[in-house]
C-alpha cells in the first residue's frame, strides 16, 4: 500500500511555489500578498491562520492577518472586504470559516471578488471550474487532485466517488475528476447504499465529517483513498476512513493528520500567487 505523504508533497509545493515567487518579485518588484479576516477567537481557527500565515511567510508571499472580536457586525465586515478588493498590495482574500451567527457566511464569500477568492467558493469561481474555465478552485479539493494524479498520472475512465456533496469539498473535486475524464459519483446523506457504491470506486475520497466511516470491506483493492475528514475523538483526530483496516486493502491511502491537510495550505498559497498571475494580465 502506498502511503500518501501529504507533508512532504506539500513541502515540495511550497518550494517551487517559493522560487516561483522569487522570479515574480525580480520580474515585477512586487510579491503577491494573502489577507486573512480571522474572528472570533476558536482555538482550532486561530491554529488554521498561525499555519497558513507561516506557510506564506515561508514561500516568500506578503501575509497579513485582520482579526475582529466574535461581536463584530456583518457590515464592518464587508465594508473591510471591499476596501481589500481594491488594494492593489492584496493579491487573496481568505475569511476563515466559521463565522458568528449574526454575520452571513453567503454575503461574505459574494462580497469577495471573484478575482481575489483565494478559497474558489465565490458563485463566479464555482460556475468556472464545472465550465472549465480559469479560476480560483477550493484549495482542499485541489489538495486531494494533485495527491491523486502523484500515484496515477491518467485518471481516464476511473470511477471515482465522492463521499460528501460540499461546495467547499464533494462538489468541487467531482468537477476535477470530471475533467481528467473520470466517470463520477456524488453521495451523501441520503445515498441508499454507500458501501456498494464505495466498492465500486477505483477512486474514493471521503468528505463528510463522520469518524471512520468508510470500512476496510468497502474498498476493493486498488483503490486510492483520500481521507479529507478531520474528526475530533476520545482517541485523537481521525479521519473519515477506518486507517487500519483500509489500509490493508487500498492501493493507496492519505493519513490523518499528515495527508490532505498540508496539502490545503500549499494550496492557498498556489490560488493567491495564480490572483496575483492573472491581476498582472488583465
Ligand atoms: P459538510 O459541509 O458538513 O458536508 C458533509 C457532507 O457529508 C454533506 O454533503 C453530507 O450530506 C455528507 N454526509 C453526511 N452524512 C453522510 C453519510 N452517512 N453518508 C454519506 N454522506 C454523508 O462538511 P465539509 O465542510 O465538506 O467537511 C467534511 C470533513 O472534512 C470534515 O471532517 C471537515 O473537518 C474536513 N475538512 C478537512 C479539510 C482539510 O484540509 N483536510 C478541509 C475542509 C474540511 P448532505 O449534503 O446530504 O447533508
Amino acid at each position: 500500500m502506498i502511503l500518501i505523504d501529504g507533508k512532504k508533497e506539500a513541502a515540495e509545493l511550497r518550494e517551487e511555489l517559493k522560487k516561483e515567487v522569487l522570479k515574480l518579485k525580480d520580474e515585477n518588484n512586487k510579491v503577491p500578498g494573502l489577507t486573512v479576516i480571522l474572528i472570533g477567537d476558536l482555538t482550532p481557527s486561530q491554529i488554521y491562520v498561525r499555519n497558513k500565515e507561516k506557510a506564506a511567510n515561508e514561500v516568500g508571499l506578503k501575509s497579513n492577518v485582520i482579526r475582529y472580536p466574535d461581536t463584530v457586525d456583518e457590515k464592518t465586515v464587508l465594508d473591510k472586504i471591499k476596501e481589500l478588493n481594491k488594494d492593489n498590495d492584496v493579491s487573496g482574500i481568505l475569511v476563515q470559516l466559521p463565522l458568528p451567527k449574526q454575520i452571513n457566511k453567503q454575503n461574505v464569500i459574494e462580497t469577495i471578488s471573484p478575482s481575489k477568492d483565494v478559497d474558489g467558493l465565490h458563485p463566479m469561481n464555482v460556475g468556472n471550474l464545472s465550465s472549465g474555465y480559469q479560476g480560483s478552485i477550493p484549495c482542499t479539493p485541489l489538495g486531494c487532485y494533485y495527491l491523486i494524479k502523484k500515484v496515477e498520472s491518467n485518471l481516464r475512465g476511473k470511477k471515482a466517488i465522492m463521499v460528501g456533496r460540499s461546495n467547499l469539498n464533494g462538489k468541487a473535486m467531482a468537477q476535477l475528476l470530471l475533467q481528467e475524464d473520470c466517470t463520477v459519483t456524488i453521495t451523501h446523506s441520503k445515498t441508499k447504499d454507500l458501501k456498494a457504491e464505495c466498492l465500486q470506486a477505483d477512486i474514493i475520497v471521503a468528505a463528510v465529517g463522520i469518524p471512520e466511516l468508510i470500512k476496510g470491506d468497502w474498498v476493493k483493492k486498488d483503490t486510492i483513498v483520500i481521507d479529507v475528514g478531520i474528526n475530533k475523538t476520545d482517541q485523537g483526530i481521525v479521519g473519515d476512513v477506518k486507517f487500519d483496516e483500509v489500509s490493508k486493502v487500498a492501493k493507496a491511502l492519505t493519513p490523518v493528520p499528515g495527508g490532505v491537510g498540508p496539502m490545503t495550505i500549499a494550496c492557498l498559497l498556489k490560488n493567491t500567487i495564480e490572483c496575483f498571475k492573472r491581476s498582472l494580465n488583465k
